[in-house]
């Protein structure tokens, strides 16, 4: 997997645990995070500030759009919305040679 994808992926899990957190802390979500999730709001900084800001502002969207934002290429479909990828592409994500989104949900693509 690409770096960056690795990256995101990883951005992504400690997004989902501080959500968790949130859920469970409830009101007090926006302004609280507990210190023992501090290490977790840090490497999502760190994670952030260590990818392209392009690339951080689509993953922001389709967090917001309440979308896992990293999903995996099966038999030429993203697993985001099974669309079924132009063949070029579905090969050039297998071979792992950059950044690829889905073409019809904007997802990032990796195989
Ligand atoms: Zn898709």
């Amino acid at each position: 997997m690409e770096e960056f994808l690795a990256k995101l992926v990883q951005l992504h899990e400690h997004d989902l645990i501080i959500r968790e957190q949130q859920v469970i802390l409830g009101k007090s979500r926006t302004i609280h995070i507990s210190d023992e999730y501090k290490h977790v709001s840090d490497r999502i900084q760190e994670l952030r500030d260590a990818l392209p800001a392009e690339v951080v502002g689509k993953y922001d969207r389709l967090i917001k759009g309440k979308k896992v934002p990293v999903v995996k290429v099966v038999s030429g479909q993203c697993q985001g919305c099974f669309y079924k990828l132009p063949t070029g592409l579905a090969m050039e994500v297998k071979a792992n040679a950059g950044i690829y989104e889905c073409p019809n949900c904007g997802r990032f693509l990796y195989s």
